[in-house]
């Protein structure tokens, strides 16, 4: 069997069941979320990993050192937003080719640095290796701790029907920033390419919805929320209605489409790397003001994970190549 007929959350799926026997009741929650949950007293310890590959997560003449070290933190500091902890340390494994200078290196670590300083989190250890051969690719692996109050976590899995889907900051410009690179065109849209190469984590939108007893369900979008919105459904057993002329896209992102025939909400809903929070709250809940969220839709019954896109009250189908009204 390939992997390709089984697909990523396939495989995860299949390590999943290989070792459910292997987690002791009540002592650890593992495989499923954005980090894995550790009870310990009053506290439950919130643990992520995330790796980067050179080749196919960022390409070492696209990337400049500094983002890349940003960046490698920040998306870990995003999963343990996500769950709605603080982070308390990271862990930082390297795969270095031939080719790489102390230099380059430097400018690595003070990205990684700036941020780590930015959210007073602690580099306390890692692993360095040679990625050996000429064809070595650059490998940058980053573990998370971070924790929150015993039993505080915002699980994928507690969406319910009837709660608003709410989304931090816009949607797409992750994405319209990495054709722009990739197009060798970085400074023509600063705020689309900046987005992509240094996300900011939603830190404190993170800990405030931790702690408000109306957020449900919680996780970060990395994929776009076409997909990641799924795995809260599937999660929870429910389905989903989407407002789509809701989704919060930028100004930016808006100009760039308009200028390049490109569909902005085929980025926002589709595109990935977005960092924001995607969560659920029961209906009516007030977010707090220092919290930009928009609510794009409700959860409803249903457990066949299905996401309903709406446009003016009827349905339309969302395809990775765009909309197409959907007739009944
Ligand atoms: P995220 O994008 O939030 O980091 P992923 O989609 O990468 O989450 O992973 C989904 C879940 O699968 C997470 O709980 C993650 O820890 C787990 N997972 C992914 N790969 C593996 C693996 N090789 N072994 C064990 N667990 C894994
Ligand atoms: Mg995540």
């Amino acid at each position: 069997m390939e992997i390709a007929d089984i697909g990523e959350f396939g495989l995860i799926d299949r390590v999943n069941n290989m070792f459910a026997g292997t987690i002791p009741a009540q002592e650890a929650i593992g495989i499923g979320d954005d980090c894995a949950v550790i009870p310990a007293g009053e506290r439950d310890w919130l643990v992520t990993t995330d790796m980067l590959l050179e080749g196919t997560h960022f390409l070492r003449n696209g990337t400049g050192p500094y983002d890349l070290g940003w960046k490698s933190l920040a998306v870990n500091l995003s999963d343990i937003a996500a769950m709605g902890g603080k982070p308390t340390a990271s862990f930082l494994s390297l795969g270095i080719p031939e080719g790489i200078s102390v230099e380059y290196l430097d400018e690595f670590f003070k990205g990684y640095r700036d941020l780590s300083a930015k959210w007073s989190v602690p580099l306390l250890g890692g692993d360095t290796t040679r990625a050996a051969g000429p064809d070595g690719k650059m490998a940058i692996n980053v573990g998370m701790l971070g924790y929150c109050p015993s039993g505080r976590e915002k699980f994928r899995k507690s969406a319910v029907p009837g709660d608003g889907i709410y989304v931090t900051g816009t949607l797409g410009d992750s994405a319209a920033g990495l054709d722009l690179i990739l197009k060798g065109e970085m400074t023509e849209y600063i705020e689309l390419t900046r987005k992509h190469t240094r996300p900011e984590p939603r830190m404190e939108e993170g800990r405030i919805l931790g702690n408000m007893e109306a957020v449900h369900a919680m996780m970060d979008i990395s994929d776009g929320i076409a997909s990641d919105l799924r795995h809260i459904l599937d999660a929870s057993g429910v389905s989903a209605e989407i407002e789509i002329d809701k989704i919060p896209m930028s100004d930016k992102l808006r100009e760039w489409a308009l200028g390049n025939g490109k569909d902005p909400m085929e980025k926002a809903l589709a595109g990935g790397e977005d960092y924001e929070l995607l969560f659920t709250a029961a209906d009516g809940t007030v977010i707090p003001s220092e919290i930009r969220a928009t609510r794009i839709g409700t959860i409803v019954k249903g457990s066949g994970h299905n996401i309903k896109y709406i446009r003016n009250g009827s349905e339309v189908l969302f395809s990775a190549s765009g909309f197409d009204h959907f007739r009944k």
